[in-house]
């Protein structure tokens, strides 16, 4: 008798409360379903646009189309923090089954989580297998809004005070995410961008290859950058964040982010 009732509430609540109707647009490299047929288009077309200039910057010219569209999930959803996950598979000399969740506000969600996870699909496609974690997250929160960015450099600031950063040294050959992942992301994204105000973009890129494939990042560091040890590396960026008055600038909203990203 109890059971019954209870599968006649569940069968209510089914009849009651209907999926909402999805929306779908294709582009040749994005497949975006969502609730509105107006934001399907709007974030279909701003991926496209996002995955050329951000491989122009990067790279120096636009990486080949997908070998199949990206599945795009989006659920505008303006009371949830905005986040993002990007998956994908290196198989057979290739990138393969690409699918992506954006959760959130709109506006955050085409101003940063969505710049984030194209730039994580351009370098897939570039180097065509796992990229280092910090270098991939360093790149991805670098094309974030400048308003993230300060996020970034604010918490960045907090962590080295508490001691509460990831171990520098390994910091290059790391393969996974850490436990403790919020240094690890300010961290990543500070060295990036220290990188590149050095020597720009497509250099960082040239350096993050030539230590893929030798594995000898000492080495790597040197010739690219002209430190002598990683240790140098290290210490220079440090002085040089803390002089920075990019992070003394005030935050323009409250940090509330949370970005996950394979
Ligand atoms: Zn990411």
């Amino acid at each position: 008798m109890e059971s019954l009732a209870l599968f006649k509430i569940a069968l209510f609540l089914v009849i009651i409360i209907p999926a909402p109707k999805q929306s779908y647009c294709q582009t040749v490299n994005f497949a975006v379903y969502a609730e509105k047929q107006e934001d399907c288009k709007e974030f279909a077309e701003a991926a496209e646009k996002l995955r050329k200039e951000i491989s122009e910057r990067w790279l120096g010219y636009v990486v080949a189309d997908l070998n199949s569209p990206c599945i795009l999930d989006l659920k505008i959803n303006p009371n949830a923090g905005p986040r993002g996950n990007t998956s994908f598979a290196f198989q057979f000399g290739g990138v393969w089954n690409f699918r992506m969740e954006l959760v959130g506000p709109k506006e955050s969600l085409l101003d940063s989580v969505l710049p984030h996870e194209i730039a994580h699909i351009v370098l897939a496609c570039h180097f065509k297998k796992p990229v280092p974690r910090w270098a991939d997250e360093g790149c991805a929160t670098y094309v974030e809004c400048v308003r993230e960015q300060k996020i970034h450099n604010r918490m960045l600031r907090r962590f080295l005070i508490q001691q509460r950063t990831f171990a520098f040294a390994h910091i290059m050959t790391m393969k996974e995410y850490p436990r403790d992942i919020m240094p690890f992301y300010a961290g990543s994204h500070s060295l990036c961008e220290y990188l590149v105000k050095l020597k720009g973009e497509r250099h960082f890129i040239s350096y993050i290859s030539e230590g893929m494939q030798t594995q000898n990042w000492e080495e790597a560091t040197k010739k690219y950058y002209g430190f002598e040890k990683m240790k140098d590396l290290g210490n220079s960026w440090h002085r040089w964040f803390f002089q920075n008055d990019y992070a003394k600038l005030k935050m323009v909203s409250t940090p509330k982010t949370t970005i996950s990203s394979k």
